[in-house]
């Protein structure tokens, strides 16, 4: 059965206001126009993964105004497993604040659950981090109130401060935005990436590949970080001696480093360059990782879940 997702840039072209300050941008960008430009990219995102319909909700070409009901009612008729509204905030009056800022309903827990994940795989994408007392939140909105599927609302910077307008200006940064919404999505829906299809050339045996970060090498490195003899082979001693790892602990521990590499060696990009610091990015591909091999999904890596004995291949 598909997931359907409701989604729309918040306002249109033409409303009044709803646009970046002379002082910060001399073109005055419309809100809806770097709304607009999120949604794209996040229509680009989706269509990499399997089984996703989507239903856009305001006037692809920003001309007319598409009023809050008639947007609810399309989410509402289309049956929609998510209702996604894409703004960017306004409120800093010219100073330093700023940020990302996610909304869900009141008490809706399901709604919570989709907002966390999305703010979440935003920040470890670079979204703006800002100084937000609480930049998960719950709202009131008509848009979250009349839709009756989980929503969200985010906000996804603010036009009026000094920090954010230099950055949402940038497409770089609404693309990534587009991306990380529907990667959060899919690690909270459960979504699958579409396999993509190999390029007609000659296939070039994968484990050889110099440079490539080998599951034997990756064995070799967790067990010189963790004590165990290095034969490159992961047995009991070696998954007995592995140590708790997540963004809360052991953050900086020797084996980091190697994780980092077998996690991006998997296509886990959001990881980043392997630093040896546990972080957002390493935490945001442990989720991933967790999800697609039907993990505890904690970000944690410990010896008594399956994560570790998935990722040293043992199971
Ligand atoms: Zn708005």
């Amino acid at each position: 059965m598909a997931f359907k997702i409701a989604y729309g840039a918040g306002h249109y072209l033409h409303e009044a206001g709803k646009r970046l300050p002379r002082q910060l941008d001399a073109n005055e960008t419309r809100e809806w126009t770097l709304n607009d430009r999120v949604a794209r990219y996040f229509a680009e995102a989706a269509a990499q993964y399997e089984d996703v319909e989507l239903l856009r909700t305001d006037d692809p070409t920003g001309e007319t105004e598409v009023n809050l009901q008639p947007r609810c009612d399309k989410a509402n008729a289309f049956d929609a497993n998510l209702a996604l509204s894409i703004h960017h905030n306004a409120g800093a009056e010219l100073t330093e604040a700023g940020g990302i800022v996610a909304y869900s309903y009141y008490n809706s827990t399901e709604g919570a659950k989709y907002r966390d994940i999305i703010y979440d795989a935003c920040i470890a994408a670079g979204g703006l981090k800002g100084n937000r007392a609480e930049p998960k939140n719950e709202a009131g909105f008509h848009v979250l109130k009349h839709t009756h599927m989980p929503a969200v609302l985010m906000e996804y910077g603010f036009m009026d401060s000094l920090l954010d307008a230099p950055v949402i200006l940038q497409e770089e940064y609404s693309k990534k935005m587009g991306y990380a919404t529907m990667e959060g999505i899919a690690r909270a829906a459960g979504l699958k990436k579409k396999v993509t299809t190999a390029p007609d050339v000659a296939p070039v045996p994968s484990t050889s590949e110099s440079g490539k970060y080998t599951l034997e090498q990756f064995v070799r490195d967790v067990q010189a970080a963790t004590g165990s003899s290095v034969d490159g082979i992961a047995g009991q001693e070696t998954i007995g001696n592995t140590v708790t790892v997540s963004a809360y602990k052991n953050q900086t521990h020797e084996v980091v480093a190697a994780i980092q590499k077998r996690l991006a060696a998997l296509g886990y990009d959001v990881v980043g360059e392997p630093d040896g610091v546990a972080g957002p990015k390493f935490e945001a591909a442990v989720l991933a990782f967790q999800e697609d091999n039907r993990c505890w999904v904690d970000g944690e890596l410990t010896a008594k879940n399956k994560t570790w004995q998935k990722l040293l291949e043992m199971i």
